[in-house]
């Protein structure tokens, strides 16, 4: 309610004034007095500084006087006796000529007199100010103290009863010598003092120059107040006196104070004036005060009515509390008080169900730390500060071979790792106390097994500080196998190194990057060593390799070796691995079977050639029967001297010609059975055929078919072995005129057709034979597969073998009872470009 904050507020805004008031006053009091003091000494102290001003003042003027041109001048014609009887000559009523009216013009009080003096200091002359005689201390001789020839002095001192300023000055002549001395003498009165403090607002103080000795008054700014020879405790009551030492001055008798007098009633009138004044500030600032007080607890008490209507609904509706009285209205500070028993009841039960929580979630936690170290495939361990198992998992049971009793309490060290593995563990230890908290950097060591194995293991240890102490989790991990696979990645890296087949890596520049030992003699070919780049030809295949992405074959000879290389490209990596094989063995194997097969095929001709040799015979037969008609004709008929040259010439060109042609036949037969070495030439396969079918003419007369040539119209080029590719015609025409004989004679027909194809030459072989059986015809072309008595069986095998090495292909078509086709198919010879190569062996047309 309004009311009530008002009310509050300004009792406690009261009371908090009063209490301040009470509390400042002491303070504003200290400090005025302070200040007050502070004030006093200032003033005191800007008195003295005046007054020591005034006083030098004195000393310039008496510079000036000393120095007065009518004064050296008047000096001038002077003499002054040592031995005359002083009689110094007074000046009253009038001013002496040497001593100008400075002192009426100036501000200075003027002196009472001005003595001039001989260089010893006896008087000569005296001017005197007002009726008093010169005090009788200075009247004949001035004491030497108060003279100086090189400087001004300056003293106060008592001469008689009163205070003199004495100021004095070395004089001289016109022409510069030393004359003696002026003194100007002031006497220190109230008119002097009151000159000294002029401008000084010295309030209604007083100044006195006090002798420190006596604490008497000597001089008084005013005497009727202060006067002369009372003593300074007489005003210590009435006053507040600030006495100050005066500077001494060199010849002085006297030990002199400055002193200043406040009366004490005008202090304690100022202090009045200050303190009203005070406290009007005062209470108008507690006015300001207890009204904002009042205001701000006016501002808070709404506020925090509001803020409690919040919280009550709030608390209603979150915990469900009764709603509290203060709502309907009445002492906030009483529902208040309500209120927080409500909440502070609340708190408790809240602290009781959050005790409960955490309990519970302990138990959660602990359960669910327990099924974790279960569960765990490595081994955890938990150490104390002094190294004792307390915590040991089934993990580690497994991982160290010793059940859980038999390790908690263990020191672990000394159970589960060997000798040298301990100071290793002990570092990783130590790192783990710098580093509080913070999991370590693994570690790997060798630990002990029950059974005495040592097993590597990877380490890491968790710090743990709790209530105190501090314990250490390690995790173990069993690092066996993935020891064993890097020494199985270290020998497997070894691999390329320890194959006895050399292996190379190069780069996409052609830089050999790597070689094995087994490189040598291909480096030694290459003349390059690892880091060098292949040579030119070799560096061109490894850039096709890469570009290609295939992988490439080629053939090296080194150091007497062959070498097969394989260039495989690593494309992403961007280079190429060659792997090499010695292929000299294979390739003299090959050699060998080449040679073997040369000689067998050789064989098979001749065994082919038996046949024909019947039918060779025969022709042979006729040129052979034909010279020797001609050549008994040619006898007969010169026995009978009837020949005539012309007959006898042409039956001789008869012989020669029939001669001739025995000789070209025994030449083809000697071609077939003669072992030549392999040789290709290109002919024309028509011609191979024609060739072929004249060798045959007898044989198939005696089997009484006639061949059907249906050969192409234009010539069929191929690049062959030709004895071997007739040897294979040989055979097939052989073969197919065997079949031929076990038909009877008037369904005997053998066909042979060429014609060219796309780029293959193809020659079948027809005949209307018995046909071949289906199973028979699968293995046609394996050795020794033969149906004829005294058959090898190796004419198909050779001639297989002759046609797959000239890049063709043969094989047979059968229609059981109807006849067999071979079929033969070789490549076209490619068109020779001019001056690339030769076209040596070819055949001559027979006819
Ligand atoms: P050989 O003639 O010594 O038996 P080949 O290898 O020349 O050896 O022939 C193997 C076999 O193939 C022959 O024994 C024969 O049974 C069969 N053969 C070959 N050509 C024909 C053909 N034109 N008709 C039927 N059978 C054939």
């Amino acid at each position: 309610m309004p009311w009530i904050a008002i009310v509050v507020g300004l009792a406690t805004g009261i009371a908090i004034w009063t209490v301040l008031d009470q509390i400042q006053t002491r303070q504003v009091d200290k400090i005025f007095d302070q200040e007050l003091q502070i004030q006093l000494d200032l003033r005191a102290r800007e008195s003295l500084i005046r007054f020591d001003r005034y006083l030098s003042s004195y000393g310039a003027t008496t510079r000036l006087l000393a120095n007065y041109r009518k004064l050296s001048e008047y000096l001038e014609p002077l003499f002054w006796s040592d031995d005359e009887a002083i009689d110094p000559v007074i000046y009253k009523d009038f001013r002496p000529q040497w001593l100008p009216d400075f002192f009426e013009r100036d501000a200075l009080a003027p002196p009472s007199h001005v003595l001039l003096t001989d260089p010893h200091g006896r008087v000569r002359e005296i001017f005197q100010a007002g009726s008093d005689p010169v005090p009788a201390e200075m009247a004949i001789q001035v004491p030497t103290q108060l003279l100086d020839r090189h400087d001004i002095r300056t003293v106060i001192d008592r001469l008689g009863e009163r205070l003199y300023l004495i100021t004095s000055d070395a004089a001289e002549d016109a022409g510069g010598y030393h004359m003696g001395y002026l003194l100007v003498l002031v006497p220190v009165d109230a008119t002097f003092l009151a000159a000294s403090q002029r401008g000084v607002d010295v309030g209604r103080a007083s100044v006195a120059l006090v002798d420190s000795d006596e604490q008497r008054i000597l001089a008084s700014l005013d005497p009727s107040l202060i006067p002369i020879d009372s003593f300074l405790s007489d005003w210590s009551a009435t006053h507040v006196i600030t006495s100050q030492s005066l500077p001494e001055y060199e010849g002085s008798d006297s030990n002199l104070l400055f002193a200043t007098f406040v009366p004490q009633s005008r202090v304690e009138r100022m202090s009045r004036h200050v303190r009203i004044f005070e406290r009007r500030q005062r209470f108008y600032a507690a006015a300001v005060f207890v009204i904002v007080f009042t205001g701000l607890i006016y501002l808070v008490s709404s506020r925090l009515n509001k803020v409690l209507k919040r919280m009550t609904r709030f608390s209603q509706r979150a915990l469900g509390i009764p709603e509290p009285g203060f709502q309907r209205g009445g002492n906030q500070l009483v529902l208040l008080e309500d209120w927080i028993q409500h909440f502070t009841q609340l708190v408790l039960k809240a602290r009781e169900e959050m005790s409960r929580r955490h309990q519970a979630a302990m138990r959660e936690s602990e359960a669910l730390k327990a099924a974790m170290m279960e569960a765990s495939l490595d081994a955890i361990v938990t150490l104390d500060h002094s190294g004792r198992v307390i915590e040991y998992n089934p993990a580690a049971e497994r991982l160290f071979g010793v059940g859980r009793p038999f390790a908690l309490g263990a020191v672990f060290v000394e159970r589960f790792l060997p000798d040298v593995a301990r100071p290793a563990f002990k570092r990783l230890l130590d790192r783990s106390r710098h580093r509080h908290r913070e999991p370590l950097g693994r570690g790997e060591l060798i630990a002990l097994h029950a059974d005495g194995a040592e097993i590597p293991v990877e380490i890491s240890i968790a710090p743990i500080e709790r209530v105190g102490e501090r314990f250490f989790t390690l995790y173990i991990h069993d690092i066996s196998s993935r020891k064993q696979a890097e020494q199985e990645i270290k020998s497997l890296a070894r691999f390329a190194s320890e194959s006895p087949h050399p292996i190379l890596r190069v780069n996409a520049a052609g830089l050999i990057v790597y070689a094995n030992n087994a490189s040598r003699p291909l480096l030694r070919a290459w003349n390059a060593d690892p880091g060098e780049p292949l040579p030119e030809d070799w560096g061109t295949a490894v850039a096709a390799a890469l570009e290609t992405a295939q992988p490439l074959e080629r053939e090296l000879e080194a150091g007497g070796q062959v070498y097969s290389l394989l260039l495989a490209p690593i494309r992403d990596l961007g280079y190429v691995n060659l792997y090499a094989r010695d292929i000299t063995a294979v390739r003299r194997a090959e050699q060998e079977s080449r040679q073997h097969q040369a000689e067998l095929v050789h064989v098979c001709r001749l065994s082919t050639m038996g046949e024909v040799a019947t039918g060779m015979a025969h022709e042979l037969n006729q040129p052979l029967s034909a010279i020797v008609n001609y050549a008994n004709g040619c006898v007969r008929r010169l026995q009978g001297g009837q020949g005539q040259p012309e007959e006898l010439v042409g039956a001789m060109n008869q012989i020669t010609a029939q001669a001739k042609r025995a000789s070209e036949i025994i030449k083809r037969l000697r071609a077939l059975v003669g072992k030549q070495p392999p040789a290709r030439a290109e002919a024309d396969l028509n011609h191979l055929v024609r060739e072929v079918c004249s060798f045959l003419e007898f044989e198939t007369s005696r089997v009484g078919v006639a061949i059907e040539l249906e050969l192409s119209a234009e010539a069929i080029p191929v690049c062959v072995d030709l004895v071997q590719v007739e040897q294979v015609l040989l055979n097939l025409v052989g073969n197919a005129l065997d079949a031929l004989e076990e038909r009877p004679e008037s369904e005997r027909r053998l066909r042979i057709c060429t014609e060219l194809e796309d780029d293959w030459a193809q020659v079948a072989v027809a005949d209307s034979g018995p046909g071949i059986e289906p199973e028979h015809l699968k293995r046609l072309f394996d050795p020794f597969v033969t149906t004829k008595e005294g058959g090898m069986g190796m004419g198909l095998a050779i001639s297989q073998t002759i046609v797959e090495n000239h890049e063709g292909r043969i094989w047979a078509e059968s229609v059981l009872g109807h006849g067999s086709t071979f079929h033969l198919r070789l490549p076209l010879a490619l068109p020779v470009q001019e001056g690339a190569g030769t076209r040596a062996n070819v055949l001559e047309p027979i006819d």
